[in-house]
């Protein structure tokens, strides 16, 4: 029998992270395991949902690296829940450094449709300057942020390349709409938000970035078939941790659920997504957590990306196209924020992944935005989305008549349980944030019970934050700490520690 047979063990969340956790420990012998989730459903930011009859995901979307390094990949080839295509050897070796090489049309303000060639002076330095971005980790920071460093650096580069005629200025405008993708891929809400050094703390797998043909929620639906029945309490959102004994009752750790409801534990794994420990972490924590992990907290980002599906009579995009950009003709500022939100937020929709392949799905596109334009977009109507986005297509496409069939929307911001999308490295942040918000609580340091209260999930991954890999290995790695403390090794080396 396990040494930590007998240890209660709460994990608050039943997002990926926490199902690992409680998977990792359950199967180690762990008997007093419980889940308390938020919402009526498992999966958290995964989430498959339906759009007519087809399925979609409104949160996670791809394996990003699909090889033997990623646990997902490794979990998914498993259950059989990928194609062929994505299990074979040359898509697991393909290195594409997070930006996946999509077959690609641009369409202008001006409704010109171009190809991504006709702008290769603008991707190529692009791709250069994104890739030189990562480097200042170790070497120092010439500028704070990823958005300034890209500015400064193409208008020194440009100068004499682009001339300051039409072809130049186009480039320029290209430029701004990828600092716009870049804005949804990385979740923050400019690029002037992204800390330049700290950026290179992200780090890739090799792959090629890979979707589950049945859904994302399939590999949530596996893990929780090799979980007990009834490990997890839904419907139950926490309200309050009360750790280091703080309200006097038996239990060193006591979980305080929304309508007063008090689970008693012995270790808490905390799994709750960044923004809502950003938005909730003075009242989710008595005693409060020590000041280095609140700082961390408020310092580390959390951004918003969403998507808007929507689906057409019939495409207006080449047969081969995975990916759509926008690029407006009078914007070459490489700004990719919007100044006036309520009149132009649509500005910061950069275009569409088509929905593949279109045999199963029919003509669905997938709109990315990023940012407070997205926040934004999340107060409007479904009607009033569909109205700017008929607009938009119609423009570009120089097309007056094209009209969406219907869209679906996600609203990641205000999701109360979740509070934004994922995790970004902002300005000024270093690696000892994101160790800071791994660190149980109470410290090492101090004489209390050690490992009352341990933080997983996305946020607290050292170079794979923002991922659904990274975390299912946080899930993994606090539910190791737990085993660790109870081998017969830890057990033996403890001194019995006086409670504070
Ligand atoms: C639009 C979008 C696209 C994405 N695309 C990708 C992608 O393509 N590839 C990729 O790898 N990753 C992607 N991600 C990120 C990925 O989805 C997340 O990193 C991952 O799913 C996070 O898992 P988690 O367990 O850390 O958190 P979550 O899945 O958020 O789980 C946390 C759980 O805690 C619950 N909770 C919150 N507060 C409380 C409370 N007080 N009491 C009880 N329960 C609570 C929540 O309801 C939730 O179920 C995307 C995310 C979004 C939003």
């Amino acid at each position: 029998m396990s040494l930590g047979a007998d240890a209660r063990i709460v994990i608050i969340g039943c997002g990926i992270s926490g199902i690992a956790a409680a998977h990792r420990l359950i199967k180690a012998g762990f008997n007093h395991v419980r889940i308390l989730e938020a919402t009526g459903r498992s999966g958290g930011r995964i989430k498959t949902g339906k759009f007519g009859d087809n399925i979609v995901e409104i949160g996670a979307n791809w394996i990003h690296g699909p090889s033997k390094e990623n646990p997902v990949f490794c979990l998914a080839q498993q259950y059989g829940l990928l194609s062929p295509e994505a299990l074979t050897p040359e898509n697991q070796a393909m290195d594409v450094g997070g930006h996946p090489p999509w077959i690609s049309s641009v369409f202008t303000s001006t409704g010109r449709k171009m190809s991504l060639d006709d702008l290769s002076p603008a991707v190529e330095m692009y791709k250069e300057l994104l890739d030189e971005s990562t480097q200042f980790l170790e070497r120092g920071e010439p500028w704070p942020s990823v958005g300034q460093f890209i500015r400064a650096e193409v208008l020194q580069r440009s100068a004499e390349k682009w001339k300051a005629d039409n072809a130049g200025c186009l480039q320029r405008c290209m430029f701004t709409t990828l600092l716009k993708v870049e804005c949804c891929i990385c979740g923050s809400h400019t690029l002037d938000d992204l800390g330049l050094g700290a950026s290179g703390l992200y780090k890739s797998i090799p792959g090629l970035d890979c979707t589950f043909p049945g859904g994302y929620e399939g590999l949530v639906r596996n893990l929780m078939s090799e979980l007990p029945a009834g490990v997890v309490s839904y419907n139950q959102p926490v309200s309050c941790i009360h750790w280091n004994n703080s309200d006097k009752r038996d239990a060193q750790v006591n979980v305080e659920c929304h309508g007063g409801k008090v689970v008693a534990a012995d270790h808490v794994i905390v799994t709750v997504p960044l923004g809502y420990l950003k938005k909730h972490h003075t009242s989710l924590f008595r005693p409060p957590l020590p000041l280095h992990k609140i700082h961390s907290i408020q310092r580390f980002g959390f951004g918003t990306n969403n998507k808007i599906f929507v689906e057409f009579d019939s495409p207006w995009w080449d047969e081969d196209c995975e990916v759509i950009y926008f690029v407006w003709e009078d914007d070459d500022t490489m700004v990719d924020q919007v100044e006036d939100v309520p009149g132009s937020w649509i500005k910061k929709l950069v275009g569409f992944t088509v929905v593949k392949p279109s045999e199963r799905y029919g003509h669905i596109l997938c709109g990315w935005i990023a940012g407070k334009e997205s926040h934004y977009m999340e107060t409007l109507s479904e009607q009033e989305v569909m109205y700017a986005i008929t607009q938009l297509v119609r423009r570009f496409t120089g097309n007056p008549i094209i009209t969406p069939r219907k869209i679906m929307r996600s609203q990641w911001f205000h999701d109360p349980w979740t509070c934004g999308s994922y995790s970004y490295p902002s300005r000024g942040c270093s690696l000892q944030d994101i160790e800071n918000l791994m660190e149980p609580v109470p410290s090492k340091q101090t004489l209390s019970q050690p490992l009352q209260v341990l933080f997983a999930g996305e946020a607290t991954h050292p170079s794979y934050f923002s991922t659904v890999h990274g975390a299912l290995l946080t899930g993994w790695r606090e539910a190791d700490r737990l085993l660790a403390h109870y081998s017969p090794a830890a057990r033996s080396e403890q001194p019995t520690k006086s409670k504070l």
